[in-house]
């Protein structure tokens, strides 16, 4: 969150009262720097393009001034905000429904993982506002008859970089050819990609771009620490630590779902109360996962990626990069995780033998070596054998899921994540493994 400028408020922005009001009610005292610039522009009917990320109050710069339009002009299927997973879109609608609770605004989520028939149902009651992901929303547009967004007047995009890197390019350009024309687009981004940049180029009306945050940055009251261990170890440090820190809440990020699944059932064995979340898992075991961890009835969250961007859990003590992350910059998206809105954190991050290339270019991007974190190898290795039998129960118990719920794609381990600059990284990183057990 940029830092607080106290002498602008909510109402300076052209806000009226029953929204400056719900901000109130939010606790939010002053707009956020992107608030700040992105607000006054939506309220004189501009299109905007903002640079900015999730946690710098960027629902919150699209969300008010599109509740105050549909305030001034009252109307079904009004706003339709497109959004890259399942949870930010959650989050999204939480918001609006928060923001608009006074003024009666409805709201309806539109993902996959759900029944589309219980879907077209919510959506013949025609919700004020949408929030959806491209794949499932092109669903409804072409096969739930009487649904269309023809009278749509607001179209958000939300982190547009990352919808167009999953490859829902194509989705994204087909629900833009039903969409009207007459209408305002705010495209919110973390990065401007080529891709997002050709979107913009197609789709906005002399859009004004504001940009608020400076990349890369990672808060200062965040710790980040690395941890040089070799691979078939990882289990043994990840379980050292979670001892030595006691029950503080924590989320481990894996490169995988099966070695997220893995370690969170290994961690069960120990007596941990681990909870893992991650693409293949239906809508409802995602929610449910990320309810239990935030309402702190498990302090572990074991998650791929896909809970790396957008995500707003509060209060997270500690994040461990279990793998190193392929792409760099989801780097930043993990640790953010951590030392939000002010409060201190720690991230520690394994790097095993294999992982060193891939580190090294996390460490150029944040211009800084980090520094090691302080274990005791001795106090480490006697967990040696607990955490070997640990393993073979977790084994066991993916084979059972395995039989219980048919057998699970064998080609390969599924990625939440499958871009190809992250499949490049990971076929270099398998012939760094071939090369060292040659
Ligand atoms: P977002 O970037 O929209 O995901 O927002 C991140 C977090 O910041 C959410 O928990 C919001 O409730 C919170 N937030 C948004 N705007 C403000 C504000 N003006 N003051 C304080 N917190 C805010």
């Amino acid at each position: 969150m940029a830092e607080e400028d106290v002498s602008v408020t909510f109402k300076d922005l052209g806000l009226i009262d029953e929204l400056c009001e719900a901000c109130t009610r939010m606790g939010w005292k002053v707009p956020t720097a992107i608030q700040k610039e992105a607000i006054p522009l939506a309220l004189k009917d501009k299109d905007v393009i903002g640079l900015a990320e999730t946690g710098s109050g960027k629902t919150g710069a699209f969300g008010l001034p599109v509740l105050q339009a549909l305030i001034s002009q009252p109307q079904r299927l009004f706003s339709l905000v497109l959004t890259p997973t399942r949870e930010l879109a959650f989050q999204i609608k939480e918001q609006f429904e928060a923001l608009g609770k006074a003024v009666g605004v409805t709201c309806m989520v539109i993902v996959g993982g759900m029944d589309m028939t219980q879907q077209a149902v919510e959506l013949g009651k025609r919700p004020h506002i949408i929030v959806a992901t491209p794949g499932r929303l092109l669903d409804h547009l072409e096969k739930t008859k009487g649904f269309n967004l023809k009278a749509l007047k607001y179209l958000i995009m939300d982190e547009a970089d990352r919808i167009l890197n999953m490859d829902f390019e194509e989705e994204v350009d087909k629900i833009l050819k039903v969409l009207p024309r007459e209408r305002r687009t705010m495209l919110f981004s973390a990065t401007m990609t080529s891709k997002v940049n050709k979107l913009q180029r197609a789709h906005l009306k002399d859009p004004v771009k504001v940009e608020v945050s400076s990349k890369y940055q990672t808060v200062i009251k965040l710790q980040q620490h690395m941890l040089f261990i070799p691979c078939k170890h990882k289990h043994i440090y990840l379980t050292y630590i979670l001892n030595e820190i006691g029950n503080q809440s924590v989320i481990v990020f894996c490169s995988t779902q099966l070695s997220t699944l893995k370690t969170a059932l290994m961690l069960r064995n120990l007596g941990f109360t681990a909870i893992p979340l991650y693409g293949k898992m239906s809508q409802n075991k995602r929610l449910g996962s990320l309810n239990k961890f935030k309402a702190k009835e498990r302090s572990i969250l074991l998650a791929t990626d896909v809970a790396s961007r957008g995500l707003d859990i509060p209060c997270v003590d500690y994040v461990i990069n279990f793998d190193v992350p392929l792409q760099s910059k989801d780097y930043i998206h993990r640790v953010g995780r951590t030392a939000r809105a002010g409060k201190s954190g720690v991230a520690i991050t394994f790097v095993s033998q294999y992982e060193v290339e891939v580190y090294q270019r996390i460490e150029q991007l944040l211009d800084t070596k980090l520094d090691v974190y302080p274990t005791v190898k001795e106090e480490a290795m006697i967990l040696e054998e607990r955490i070997a039998e640990a393993e073979r129960f977790a084994k066991l118990e993916m084979a059972r899921l395995d039989e219980k719920g048919g057998k699970r794609s064998k080609k390969r381990d599924y990625m939440d994540d499958d871009t190809e600059e992250s499949m490049g990284v990971r076929n270099r990183i398998k012939k760094n493994k071939k090369k060292f057990k040659k």
